[in-house]
């Protein structure tokens, strides 16, 4: 989305197509019932300038706020406080994905709708949709803003380069759950990292600003459990995750809904920014491109499109940079 917004910006007509309904990818909000929970990214940090001025602009809008959690650590069966370095930690608000609302509606977004694969026509590139008809219009250029597994099959007939990126990473499941109570749970923390068992952070979601005042618990079981349950059913792994969470807090949840990201994390993120291949006019960008995170994934969209942008300066008059489109 940030590649996207800062195409259209510069006069790229740009189009975006999303395998899901909602918008926002692994910054996903899970709203039901009268309660929400963050069921991926839970919070993200600023390591440079230019991403915390990003963060800075959001809060100025009013859809990212500060979060000051109170921490502890799990060591065995007991909880200490956590005294890791103090990062100013942020969510978007009222959700996760809160500040994608601001660039939604600059360019065209197809909801619920999967590129299969892309197929070259003379300069210009088509996309097959899944389950569906060859979108019907044609592009200049096509970018893939995926973890770099989803991207291998898309890019692989085209560039072996942009496959070898893609190829090298690997990218780590995480299952993950949100957790209902009944009653209010009393801990002296609000969410904790967990350094043994099957788990690896819980949080009590409601103690992120402006979220219903329902005692919803997040939990994110390890990567290792994660890759050991992977094809076990959301019903098995609620089962599992609800009995750990009682082991750790002593209450029971009254339910549970369990999501499995297949591709959470990079396993060890490259720090390349983002590639873009001016032969074949395809680029890639992600988290897993730029040491990975919210951060990594803002910075490589940005980069990503400043490349696009300078290819186009280099090789048309800057006269006809606002009419070139990437869409025809
Ligand atoms: C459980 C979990 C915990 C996390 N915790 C943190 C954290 O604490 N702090 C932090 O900073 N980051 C965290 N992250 C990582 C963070 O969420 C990601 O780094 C970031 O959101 C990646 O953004 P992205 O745009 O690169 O990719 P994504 O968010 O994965 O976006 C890719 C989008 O492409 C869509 N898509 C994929 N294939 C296709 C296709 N063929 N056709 C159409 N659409 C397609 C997907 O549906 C998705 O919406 C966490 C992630 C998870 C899953």
């Amino acid at each position: 989305m940030t590649c996207a917004h800062a195409l259209s910006r510069a006069g790229i007509h740009v189009q975006v197509f999303e395998k899901s309904r909602g918008i926002g990818g692994r910054m996903n909000t899970r709203r039901a019932e009268g309660w929400q929970c963050d069921l991926g990214a839970l919070y993200f940090t600023a390591s440079t300038r230019q991403f915390q001025d990003q963060i800075d602009l959001w809060i100025a809008d009013g859809t990212v706020v500060p979060w000051h959690p109170r921490l502890a650590v799990y060591h065995g069966r007991r909880a200490y406080p956590h005294r890791g370095k103090d990062v100013m930690r942020y969510v978007g608000a009222p959700k996760m994905n809160a500040m994608l609302s601001c660039v939604d509606g600059s360019f065209p977004l197809h909801r619920n709708t999967r590129v299969e694969s892309l197929e070259r026509r003379g300069d210009n590139w088509h996309l097959r949709i899944t389950d569906g008809p060859m979108f019907p219009e044609s592009f200049d250029a096509v970018v893939c803003a995926i973890p770099a597994q989803q991207a291998i099959p898309l890019v692989k007939p085209w560039s072996a380069e942009l496959s070898r990126t893609a190829s090298s990473v690997d990218m780590l499941p995480c299952w993950a759950a949100a957790a209902h109570f009944e009653r209010e749970v009393r801990t002296d923390f609000d969410a904790a990292f967990i350094n043994a068992g099957p788990l690896r952070w819980v949080a009590r979601d409601d103690s992120k600003p402006n979220r219903p005042a329902l005692e919803t618990w997040l939990i994110h079981a390890s990567p290792r459990w994660s890759k050991d349950h992977l094809e076990s059913t959301a019903e098995e792994v609620s089962t599992w995750l609800m009995q750990s969470l009682e082991d750790l807090l002593g209450h029971r949840p009254s339910s549970c809904h369990a999501h499995r990201w297949r591709y959470a994390d990079t396993a060890v993120p490259l720090h390349v920014g983002a590639k873009w291949d001016n032969d074949t006019k395809i680029g890639l960008c992600g988290d897993w491109l730029s040491a990975g995170k919210v951060e990594g994934a803002w910075r490589s969209g940005t980069l990503l499109a400043e490349q696009m942008i300078q290819s186009c300066v280099s090789t048309l008059p800057a006269s006809h940079l606002r009419m070139l489109s990437i869409m025809r």
